[in-house]
């Protein structure tokens, strides 16, 4: 069989990690940050410009990727 023909067999996460959405004080723009755990200054992807953001406990993170099983939980079941 020609690779062409092979069913390809969907792909399932390996692991999953958190996005918070930090409002940027300049535009509004909700700018994407995965799991910043320390205190940082970020740059804003619409405006360019930077702010300090609070950053997200370790802990928390780890719970909810126990919580899921990394990720896996989450998927469709309809594709387990
Ligand atoms: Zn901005």
């Amino acid at each position: 069989m020609s690779e062409k023909n092979k069913v390809e067999t969907p792909v399932r996460p390996s692991g999953m990690e958190l996005i918070y959405l930090y409002p940027c004080p300049h535009c509004k723009r909700e700018v994407p940050l995965i799991s910043p755990t320390r205190p940082d200054r970020v740059r804003c992807d619409a405006c360019g410009r930077t702010f300090p953001i609070v950053p997200i406990h370790e802990r928390s993170n780890r719970f909810v990727k126990l919580m899921t099983a990394n990720g896996l939980a989450a998927v469709d079941p309809d594709f387990m």
